[in-house]
């Protein structure tokens, strides 16, 4: 059973948050709340925000030299925007944890992919090096990548873009992390690989019962991963709602040209 989906207090709450890099604010007066147990989908074009609002829960956007203006984040009662680095290093990864759209630039190119999933699972949990290695091919399994042991002692390069995509999946799951956040995590992949991984992360979303933030410009992808979307405009929102009204009853012209462009 899944408690924590039938409850209506939000995992996330975005209010009101406003981000600059020097004298652009290109994050407005945003809000929206993530429940456990749902998907979110973002969408906006290019530039409309997405990556940075991520990367503000993230509170990685800070360390690329944007400034938080107005606002809060709050995740399990504590506001990400006022959380210490030592704070944010406990909940990344473990808590919230993020894929990103290419995922060459999150694996380290000379350690083994065992390595890199092992030293995820060491961080953050109380354990042996043997029971990471049992742990890693487990979730190598999860995600569908077959000869796992053959596999952790390969290098990122030696994998396919769809293949260190999946790689980066089992990571971000290695600590049940209780919000995964997925930055256009297929945009870079081909169209049947994209289906093989919305498959495997619709699959693990509803197998772990997460909430999860996914972004995308594509209102395919919206229409099959998620429950509410939020459809973002130049660093504000124009308009959200349950994926089914949007689709049924787009009010923003934007949102009506996204829908227009879905076969
Ligand atoms: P999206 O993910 O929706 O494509 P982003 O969130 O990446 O858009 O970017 C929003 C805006 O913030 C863009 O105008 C972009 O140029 C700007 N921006 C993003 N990252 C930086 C940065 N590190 N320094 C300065 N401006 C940035
Ligand atoms: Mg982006």
């Amino acid at each position: 059973m899944n408690i924590s989906a039938g409850t209506n207090a939000p995992l996330l709450s975005i209010k009101d948050l406003s981000v600059r890099f020097g004298p652009d604010r290109v994050v407005e007066d945003l809000s929206f709340s993530v429940k456990a147990g749902r998907t979110l989908a973002v969408v906006g074009e290019s530039g409309s925000g997405k990556s940075v609002t991520s990367l503000s829960v993230m509170r990685l956007a800070d360390m690329m030299g944007a400034h938080f203006e107005t606002g809060s984040i709050l995740f399990n009662d504590t506001d990400l925007l006022k959380a210490s680095q030592k704070q944010m290093r406990l909940i990344r990864g473990k808590e919230i944890a993020m894929i990103f759209q290419e995922p060459m630039t999150s694996l380290n190119p000379v350690f083994t992919i065992g390595d890199q999933i092992c030293e995820v699972l060491l961080l953050h949990e109380n354990i042996s090096k043997a029971a990471a290695t049992a742990e890693a091919r487990h979730l190598l399994d999860m995600v569908r990548l077959p000869d796992s042991e053959q596999l952790l002692k390969r290098y990122p390069h030696q994998l396919s873009g769809g293949m260190r995509q999946r790689v980066m999946i089992a990571m971000a799951l290695a600590c049940r992390p209780k919000l995964l956040i997925a930055d256009e995590p297929t945009t870079a992949l081909d169209v049947t690989i994209q289906a093989q991984i919305l498959n495997i992360m619709r699959d693990l979303q509803r197998d772990f019962g997460m909430g999860m933030i996914f972004i995308t410009h594509d209102m395919g992808v919206v229409a099959e991963m998620a429950d509410d979307v939020v459809v973002m405009w130049k660093g504000r929102k124009v308009e959200e709602g349950p994926v089914r009204e949007i689709f049924a009853n787009p009010q923003h012209p934007y949102t009506r040209a996204l829908l227009s462009a879905v076969p």
